[in-house]
């Protein structure tokens, strides 16, 4: 029998990401290594740095280029100088749309041993995971302006809900809730300032719910919903919402649950007709790029989403159990989170806990 083998494209790319991605492969290499299955690597230089040299983020074939690997492992772009919507537009959108990664979906989960900036929280209150719709929505290009520098100058944005699209991510959040122990979805919405499409999408939740029985459900407007993040954590399971609110409570996610230095993240192609992309809810962190003090964790942890997602679930679940085992210990732990520990020596604490 041919041993399991794995072909990831890695995209290191600006500050930090060239930092702690590798610690990242070295842990799913070590955790690859004990449950028999083998992972190539095939490094990929896309970043703000290839686009001063060349003035694009990636080749013109780029997507061609990844089409084929089992997944996609990416740190981070975005480098001052380089305008935003350059490495967004340049690189993760085109990556999003053209691989149809239309599940984006961080867990957020308090880790034995860190502190919830939420008092008295512990790691029983706060376990849950957001699902953004990563495609559609609010994200539209159209749009447009008229009657520029007059009196009339007016601006429009058209966003665009697809009962497909709606559909299919209102099912991945069921599915992965089915999957979870408490077995309950959240829709975040705003149907009384928004007439049309959010109102919809609530029709085609109570239609996705009606497919899954055995779920739990509650909704909330997007307002209200933040304010229950923050004081009633313990209220989440699953969290399903459209790209732009599913934006605004993926970063808030994390936040609850302390270090965005630990926080992972999947853009996912559920039905696997293209790879997948893992990568890190944080940003090239240029203000602490080169020093070798990022935190490593949310790297390693979002390698063990991607190790789940191709199918190695219990090398995953170890992965991740060394995380936590770890982090206990406060001399392994980095700036971000009190220690003094190095970005190297974080994640040779995670190899030692594997081993
Ligand atoms: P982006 O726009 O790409 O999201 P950003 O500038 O908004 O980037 P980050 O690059 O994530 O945000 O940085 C936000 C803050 O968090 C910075 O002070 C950074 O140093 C810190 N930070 C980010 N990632 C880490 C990490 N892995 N370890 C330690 N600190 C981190
Ligand atoms: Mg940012």
């Amino acid at each position: 029998m041919s041993e399991r083998k794995y072909r990831i494209a890695v995209i290191p790319g600006d500050g930090i990401g060239g930092e702690v991605i590798p610690v990242g492969q070295r842990t799913a290499e070590a955790v690859a290594a004990k449950h028999g299955f083998a992972i190539e690597w095939q490094d990929f230089d896309w970043s703000c740095r290839r686009y001063a040299e060349t003035g694009r983020m990636m080749p013109e074939d780029g997507i061609a280029q990844v089409k084929g690997f089992d997944a996609i492992y990416l740190g981070a772009v975005g480098w001052p100088g380089v305008p935003d919507h350059v490495s967004l537009w340049g690189l993760l959108i085109p990556l999003r749309r053209e691989l149809d990664l239309y599940a984006n979906v961080r867990p957020v989960r308090l880790l034995r041993g860190m502190t919830s900036p939420l008092a008295g929280r512990g790691p029983e209150d706060i376990d849950f995971i957001v699902v953004r719709e990563n495609v559609e929505g609010e994200y539209s290009e159209v749009g447009g302006r008229l009657y520029d520098g007059t009196d009339h100058e007016m601006v429009s944005q058209l966003s665009i809900f697809t009962r497909r699209g709606t559909d299919r991510i209102l099912d991945y959040a069921f599915e992965l809730a089915a999957k979870r122990k408490r077995k309950h979805v959240t829709s975040a919405t705003k149907s009384n300032g928004i007439v049309h499409t959010m109102p919809y999408w609530d029709e085609r939740f109570a239609a996705a719910s009606a497919r899954h029985p055995d779920i739990a459900t509650a909704q909330y407007h997007i307002d209200i919903l933040t304010a229950h993040f923050v004081q009633h954590p313990d209220w989440f399971d699953v969290v399903v919402a459209s790209n732009l609110f599913g934006d605004i409570l993926s970063d808030l996610g994390p936040a609850v649950a302390g270090s965005i230095g630990i926080a992972p993240a999947a853009n996912l192609n559920p039905t696997r007709e293209f790879p997948s992309l893992f990568e890190p809810v944080h940003g090239s962190a240029p203000d602490i790029a080169g020093q070798d003090v990022a935190n490593p964790i949310a790297a390693v942890w979002t390698a063990a989403m991607m190790l789940d997602h191709l199918g190695e679930a219990t090398a995953a679940a170890e992965l991740e159990a060394a995380i936590e085992t770890a982090l206990e210990d406060p001399a392994t732990r980095t700036r971000d989170l009190g220690g003094t520990a190095d970005t190297v020596a974080c994640g040779e604490a995670v190899l030692k806990a594997l081993a």
